[in-house]
């Protein structure tokens, strides 16, 4: 027994001593194969991460990045800009001015002999120049009067209505659609109630029903933020 003792453990000496180069061989290779592996896996770790994202887009753009894409550029191609209301005409002066409101001044109006309130201001020029929208809108009257003589209605949105009266040879009726600038008629005296102030504007402005001081838009003080193409 101790003689197979001695033996076995000196015969498994033996073959490691006889065979060491070969299991220093496979030892290596092991080792080798096993950095090479790790080597790999940890590469290919950072190719997954940057891949998951790659693979995330296709993801997104198929459902959910269409939404994205379509509001990025959205941002970036609408941007707001003030519009702002224009004068209606040309003029060379203000004639009778606003008077209606809290102050409760009151003008004199030569036509009728008597002081009264102005809920309007006339904006002087020579007969025959053109008057225009002040700003986008939709012509809700176009007709004549006596006291207003032919005169134009134009809803500017928002509970903005401007009336442009004391006009001759119309452009527009009931229902057009018109832009800023558009011509509406021309200056004359058709205004019974006003025609001995001379050819001009009587503008009328009303918020939300109520009268205003016309000035601020013929100023071009008034303006509106809406949103455009960049
Ligand atoms: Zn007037």
């Amino acid at each position: 027994m101790n003689t197979n003792n001695t033996k076995q453990p000196s015969k498994f000496a033996r073959f490691l001593r006889n065979n060491a180069a070969l299991l220093l061989l496979i030892f290596c290779v092991l080792a080798i194969t096993a950095v090479v592996l790790a080597v790999t896996l940890s590469r290919s770790k950072p190719d997954v991460v940057p891949d998951n994202p790659v693979t995330g887009n296709p993801d997104d753009n198929t459902p959910g990045a269409v939404t994205p894409d379509d509001d990025k550029p959205n941002t970036p191609s609408t941007q707001k800009v003030n519009v702002y209301f224009d004068k209606p005409l040309n003029y060379s002066k203000v004639g009778l001015d606003y008077t209606y409101g809290p102050d409760n001044l009151f003008v004199y109006k030569a036509t009728l002999n008597e002081w009264s309130a102005h809920k309007a201001v006339d904006l002087h020029a020579d007969e025959g120049t053109e008057v225009t929208a002040m700003y986008d809108g939709t012509v809700i009257k176009a007709d004549k009067s006596f006291a207003n003589g032919y005169f134009v209605v134009v809803d500017h949105g928002e509970g903005v209505v401007a009336t442009y009266a004391s006009l001759a040879d119309l452009e527009v009726t009931a229902g057009d659609s018109v832009k800023k600038g558009d011509v509406l008629g021309y200056i004359s005296t058709t205004a019974q109630c006003e025609y001995k102030e001379g050819p001009h504007l009587h503008l009328e402005v009303t918020e939300n029903g109520t009268a205003v001081n016309p000035m601020p838009y013929v100023n071009g003080e008034k303006y509106r933020t809406i949103e455009v193409a960049a």
